[in-house]
Order: structure tokens, then sequence, then C-alpha cells
């Protein structure tokens, strides 16, 4: 490692590798440091990424691929399942990523990129001159350094500490904290090619419930709640126990990781003078889904991208870096988030009745039309009365 790069990233998740790899691409010397001994574990993440985000950033490699999807259901608090299934048969929708192989890859790819990769290496402090932003301060190996750069990306995760170190509120209301369990179980009974989620308040409040599949007889399930509805004897693993001892008693799980995904509003601003912050860390999470990957993927390009054109300026400070956080506010993802926020907000709000309604309403939709957007209209078609506020909610989104 060197004590002096154009561009130091922080974080070795999709956000920071794919800003790491984007910089290193476009010449620029580049640092990403990892606090953790190794690139992509534990992971925390049910893996899901839709086909059209993964091709955005790479080809599909067997590699880093648990399973194909054909399809996904939603399961009612009354039981009742709404089927979004591929009209064309065997196209693929989404996958289930091996998220410690890919982002593993992801990075190793950065690295042969040209960019310097220190795993077990902690931001413990920024470098400031001037309030500006100048480079880090780094635990390594039980050694204090301190790296100078032009630019310093902050993709340190849902648990971010960089930006609020130097000086922007992080903070995310605790309501708006989806607190996750999850167990990855093997010896059960699913469909291997659909991701299965299941709504209600006696089952996820204020969240919800997934089964994404990890091969035939495998997968992920986790439960996700809001932090409020969080406490002693209704903590999320208490949800995915009763969950699992009902639907698989003869499961074996294998693996148990906690995480949270924030659901709220974006980050006020995301650029200062020689910072941008990316992905979780900038809380660009979908605030509907809890998806966080591919908005990682195209915070951290674009950040690295904005790097590139202020160092061949010359010039690094807040103004010019601004064109990071309206370029991605601008964008189909920016815009996605604002939508998506307003229909979280209604969705968990909504009584089991309310979901029972709605999912009985609609059988079978074709998923290759279906975005959120279709979604809501269709339900809004079938339950004119049900759905009056949320129809006012989505023509105040057009
Ligand atoms: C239970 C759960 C299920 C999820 N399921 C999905 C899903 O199915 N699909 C989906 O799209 N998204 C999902 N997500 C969200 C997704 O995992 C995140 O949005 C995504 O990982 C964000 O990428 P990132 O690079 O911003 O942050 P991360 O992947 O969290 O990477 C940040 C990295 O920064 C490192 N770091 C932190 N602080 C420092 C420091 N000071 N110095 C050095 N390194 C540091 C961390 O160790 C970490 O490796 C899920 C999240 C959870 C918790």
């Amino acid at each position: 490692m060197k004590s002096r790069y154009d561009v130091l990233v922080i974080g070795g998740g999709p956000a920071g590798a794919i800003a790491a790899g984007t910089a290193a691409k476009a010449g620029l010397s580049v640092c990403l440091v990892e606090k953790r001994p190794a690139i992509g574990a534990p992971v925390r993440c049910a893996e899901g990424l839709g086909t059209e985000a993964l091709a955005e950033f790479t080809a599909p490699d067997p590699c880093f691929i648990s399973a194909e999807l054909r399809g996904a259901g939603i399961v009612a608090p009354d039981g009742s399942s709404l089927q979004l299934n591929s009209q064309m048969a065997g196209s693929k929708v989404g996958y289930i990523l091996d998220r410690k192989v890919f982002d593993r890859e992801l990075v190793w790819r950065a690295a042969e990129t040209g960019a310097d990769v220190a795993v077990k290496t902690r931001a413990s402090a920024p470098i400031l001159e001037n309030g500006a932003v100048k480079g880090a301060v780094l635990q390594y190996c039980g050694q204090t350094m301190r790296v100078e750069a032009d630019v310093v990306i902050a993709a340190d995760g849902v648990e971010s500490k960089f930006p609020r170190w130097c000086g922007i509120d992080t903070t995310v209301p605790v309501r708006e904290i989806m607190t996750c369990a999850q167990y990855l179980m093997t010896d059960i009974d699913i469909d291997p090619t659909l991701t299965v989620f299941y709504v209600g308040n006696e089952i996820a409040p204020q969240g919800y419930l997934w089964i994404f599949p990890k091969g035939d007889r495998s997968a992920n399930v986790g439960v996700g709640i809001s932090g409020l509805k969080s406490g002693s004897g209704h903590r999320a693993r208490d949800y995915l126990d009763r969950f699992v001892a009902s639907k698989f008693p003869n499961g074996k799980t294998i693996e148990y990781i906690v995480g949270g995904v924030p659901v709220c509003q974006p980050l006020a601003c995301t650029a200062a003078d020689g910072l941008m912050i990316a992905g979780d860390a900038a809380r660009v999470v979908d605030p509907l889904t809890g998806g966080g990957i591919y908005n990682a993927m195209f915070t951290g390009r674009l950040a690295a991208q904005t790097a590139v054109s202020a160092i061949s300026s010359g010039k690094c400070t807040k103004d010019v870096l601004m064109a990071y956080d309206r370029g991605w506010r601008e964008s189909h993802m920016g815009k996605t988030i604002a939508r998506n926020w307003h229909l979280k907000e209604y969705f968990v709000k909504m009584t089991d009745e309310k979901f029972n309604a709605l999912i009985s309403s609609v059988s079978t939709l074709n998923l290759e039309e279906i975005s959120t957007k279709n979604l809501v209209r269709e339900l809004i078609r079938k339950n004119p009365l049900v759905l009056g506020d949320l129809a006012k909610l989505a023509l105040s989104l057009r």
C-alpha cells in the first residue's frame, strides 16, 4: 500500500468493488480497503438480483450463481397467493447469487485492473484539511497508517461511520431499519426456480419473509421486520423460528445471519469536499424491496466516473462532486427509490385484511410486464374501492 492515491475506496462490498474497478480502469491509482479479513464473508444478504441488473455489470458466471429464477410468489396472511410467472417458458427473471464468490470476484477484477486491495484494514478516521476530506487514517494489522487521496469513496455499508466522521448525518430512523434474520437451510421442499414472499403483520410486521432458493432443496429463508416492531420475544429471529418450525420442521440450518437494511430515504447529500458516499452507506437501498446490490454497484460506478472527471479537472470540491449526487438522483434508480419509498410507507400501514383482499384479487400476472409500477396499477384496477388511497398515491407519483 502506498501513502497516496488518486482514489481511496472504503469498503469491499459491491459498491466499493465496482468503484475501485471503474476508477482503476480509467487509469487512476486506486486503493480499496476492507476491514474484514476476507472479501464477501460473512454474507449478510438473501442474494437476489435481477437478470438485467446483473447484465449491466457482468455476464452471469456459474461460479457465482446459486440458482436461476423463473418466477415469484407472494403469500397473503390468509394463505392465498399471487403467482408472477414468466410468459415465455424458460426465460429467466433473476438469480440468487453466491455472494461469497460474487463479491470476491468483483474485487478480484478491480485488483486485476490495477487497484491495490488491503483486507483486514479499517478506516478509523478521515484526514481533514479545512473541512475537506484528503484521505483516511487506516488500521492495518495492528499498525496505523495515513493514506492521502484526492477523492475518498465511502462504501462502508449499512453500518457506515466514515461519512459521519466527516460531519454528515447518516442517521436512519429506527422504524426504517429492517432488522433481519436469515437461515441458509437445506433438506427442505421448495420450488428451486421460485422466490416466495410472505406478507402480513403476524408473519413479518412492516416487512416480509422470504424463501430464496439456493439449489434443489436449499434456500435462504429469512425475515425482515421494522426496527420499531422488534423487541424481546418478537425479534426477527423469533418470527423466523416460528415460520421454520411450521413450514420446514425437518429442514437443517447450516448458516445463521442477522443484518439491517436501511429502507429510509437516501442521505440528503452524498457528496462533500473530497468525498462521495455510495451504496448502503448512502442509504440507496430500494425501500420497498430491500434490494441494494444493484443500487450499490450503480452508485459505486457513478462515484468513480465522477472522480475520474473531477481529478482530471484538478478540482475535487463539493460543487464538482455534486454531479454524482445529481446523477444518481435523476437516474431511473434514483426515481425508483423516491417512488418506492412512498409505496413502502403505504404498505407498512396496511392491515392483514387489505393484504388478503389485494392478493386474492390478482391471480396471475405476466412477469415480463411486471414492474412495481405495473403491479400497483394492476392491483388498483382490480381493487378500485379498496385501494382508493393507493390510487391517489400512484397518481401523485406519475
Ligand atoms: C438479510 C439481508 C438480506 C438482503 N437481501 C438482499 C437481496 O436479496 N438482494 C439485494 O439486492 N440486496 C439485499 N440486501 C441488501 C444488500 O446486501 C446490500 O444492499 C449490499 O450489500 C450493499 O452493498 P455495499 O457495497 O453498499 O455494502 P456492503 O456489502 O455492506 O459492503 C460494505 C463493506 O464495507 C466494509 N467496511 C465497513 N466499515 C469499514 C471501514 N471503516 N473500513 C474498511 N471497511 C469497512 C464492510 O466490512 C463491508 O464489507 C440484503 C441485506 C440483508 C441484511
